[in-house]
């Protein structure tokens, strides 16, 4: 049982993280810059901890941008407003995304700008094979060791672990929670002290001040992923932009 949950609670927080510091803070807003080596270095991490829910930075880049510009009107690829439920948004943002990692959308190019790009990778990391590999690992790792047939319940969180964690920002932080800033957008923060998702989680803040590294505004509000950031900072493997600074949107 112990596996189980020490499987379960590393693969949440392991993918939350990579796709918090990777593709959203790096490579959608730019809140810190790092040289080509660790650009890579967190890319095979990306795909390692993301695995059979592995994205392409830059298609990320650009959905998520347009999210930001287009904030629940008409343009916004996924606003709780215009569904009617949580699965028939992140399907539509499925078929966005898509449309946007095979460029059959033309983007403008403040979306398009400073993002990273590793074509290879993304083409495995989101290929059927891959993907079936990993949801095998994972499986495997229940067969192996869940001592109640009822834990198989969680595989699909494992197989889907990216898209939940989208849905809980994109889908319920955009429908409960506090409201710190009056933005023109229903982004709340869902959660006081987000230990949850590790900072994304004051998403009110996140709207308001999109390119700052530090998500907490008021002194109870840790960010998790910025305490690592800084850390990375400090040792020099990253450089964090606007330390200290409260950004608005440069896109
Ligand atoms: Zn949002
Ligand atoms: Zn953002």
């Amino acid at each position: 049982m112990e596996i189980i949950i020490i499987f379960f609670i590393a693969h949440w927080y392991l993918s939350l993280f990579s796709q918090s510091f990777l593709q959203h803070r790096y490579a959608s807003h730019r809140t810190f810059t790092m040289n080509k080596f660790w650009e890579r270095f967190f890319y095979i991490f990306a795909y390692i901890t993301q695995g059979s829910s592995y994205l392409s930075s830059r298609a990320y880049g650009i959905l998520h941008r347009m999210h930001h510009a287009y904030a629940d009107t008409d343009k916004d690829p996924h606003s709780p407003k215009h569904f009617k439920n949580v699965f028939s948004m992140m399907w539509h943002t499925k078929l966005v995304y898509a449309d946007i990692y095979d460029n059959r959308v033309q983007s403008e190019e403040r979306f398009t700008k400073n993002l990273p790009d590793w074509p290879s990778m993304d083409k495995w990391g989101q290929s059927i094979p891959d993907r079936v590999m990993f949801a095998c690992l994972y499986t495997g790792v229940y067969v192996l060791f869940a001592p109640y047939w009822w834990l198989y319940a969680l595989i699909p969180i494992h197989i889907f672990m990216g898209p939940v964690h989208g849905a809980i920002i994109n889908y319920y932080a955009h429908k409960y929670g506090h409201i710190s800033f009056k933005v023109n957008n229903t982004s709340r923060n869902f959660m006081p002290v987000d230990i949850l998702m590790l900072g994304e989680n004051y998403h009110n803040n996140h709207h308001k001040y999109p390119s700052s590294a530090d998500f907490g505004i008021k002194w109870y509000e840790v960010d998790p992923i910025y305490c690592v950031m800084r850390v990375f900072d400090f040792l020099g493997m990253i450089k964090i932009r606007n330390k200290g600074k409260r950004v608005v949107s440069e896109f």
